[in-house]
């Protein structure tokens, strides 16, 4: 029995991969940082790769080596990495690593010397995101370092790669811009001997609007997840993540009623509250106070004033609700229950964070499918 749960449908993230590979003729990687958009890491990396992808990418030298700790053989990015981390680490479990300064690409070549083995490098262009990357007129000293730890055969230039800024925004004019300062710099690479099998920029964004950008590989995250970056379009993905929790307490109530915290809600009439044991401690943004929609019964309602640590309340008005009745608070929408998307829009933000506060929560997580977690 549980009294909340987030379900997880890998078959959905498997079946998600496997139309987003037939888009394209490139590899495909797959992100689970942030333990996997919240949906289980490494759980969500077996999925993908059923699915297709042959790559996993994470931001951290962290989640990569947990990757290959639970046993998974595939080819593993990790492109967030701080000076002076264990990185013969990384290069002893053959993770590929990012590099955007000259000073990453020694640690590597140290790197792959302590570790006796070439590591794998894939240098990262900051092409108008402005956030990692290496910035345009820096990419020389990048390029120069990178040739020169190649020839001496510690380090391997197996991608160039850079990240859009506004993909999902398909008509932005900075995605072409971002593509042709892509293109100078693989140009420019090529000028200092750099030919990498990998050329990489599309996030899920591109790799369902650009197909101009797939290149080699593309980086697809939340589409894996069955959601759209793109406001309007669903691309036919299916959502893989519900929320639910089964009701501790409901009461009928009189009108004129404040309720939680700093009793900012009020009801306008007789009605049942329903107690729903999910809180900000487990991932409910408290963003979500009054606006949250969540299916009890037959009819989606909104919380009820504040979301507080463990547990929120819902106005059912004369919904015939108990207590250990199913509240659903996001899921595909199959039985008319909100989706992240709902959410999202309830609480100002994007599908990506609703799913990923999830993540690592201590609500316990149980996955569906013929996957195997
Ligand atoms: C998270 C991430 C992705 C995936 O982005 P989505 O928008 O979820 O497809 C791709 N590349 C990098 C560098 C990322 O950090």
């Amino acid at each position: 029995m549980w009294q909340a749960e987030v379900r997880v449908d890998l078959d959905a993230i498997r079946d998600n991969v496997a139309a987003l590979r037939a888009r394209t003729s490139a590899e495909v990687l797959v992100a689970v940082k942030a333990d996997g958009y919240g949906h289980g890491m490494v759980p969500a990396g077996r999925a993908a790769i059923a699915g297709g992808a042959t790559w996993l990418g994470v931001a951290t030298l962290d989640e990569a080596l947990t990757l290959r700790r639970a046993g998974i053989e595939s080819r593993v990015l990790a492109w967030l990495l701080s000076p002076g981390l264990p990185l013969h680490e990384g290069v002893a479990a053959g993770i590929d690593l990012s590099a955007a300064t000259p000073e990453l690409v020694d640690e590597l070549v140290a790197a792959a010397r302590q570790a006796g083995r070439t590591a794998q490098v894939h240098l990262k262009l900051d092409t108008g995101l402005a956030r990692g990357g290496a910035a345009q007129a820096d990419w020389p000293a990048l390029f120069e370092a990178a040739a020169k730890a190649q020839a001496g055969g510690d380090v391997e230039v197996v991608g160039v790669w850079s990240h859009f800024a506004c993909a999902d925004d398909p008509g932005h004019e900075s995605v072409d811009r971002q593509l042709a300062a892509f293109g100078e710099g693989l140009e420019l690479a090529g000028r200092y001997g750099i030919s990498p099998r990998f050329r990489h920029i599309a996030n899920s964004a591109a790799t369902l609007s650009r197909p101009d950008s797939h290149f080699d590989l593309v980086r697809v995250g939340i589409a894996a997840y069955g959601l759209s970056p793109i406001a309007g379009d669903t691309y036919g993905l299916r959502p893989a993540m519900t929320a639910r929790a089964r009701v501790t307490l409901a009461k009928r109530v009189p009108a004129g009623q404040g309720v939680s915290y700093g009793l900012t809600y009020t009801t306008d009439r007789e009605t049942t509250l329903a107690v729903v044991p999910l809180g900000y401690g487990d991932g409910v943004p408290r963003h979500a106070s009054s606006t949250g929609p969540v299916r009890i019964g037959g009819a989606v309602s909104r919380i009820a004033g504040r979301v507080c640590m463990d547990q929120f309340v819902v106005d059912v008005g004369d919904e015939p609700v108990e207590a250990g009745d199913v509240a659903t608070l996001f899921g595909p929408g199959d039985d008319g229950e909100p989706t992240a998307d709902d959410w999202a829009a309830a609480t100002g933000t994007i599908n990506y964070e609703i799913v990923t506060r999830f993540g690592s929560s201590r609500v316990p997580r149980h996955y569906d499918g013929e996957v195997r977690p």
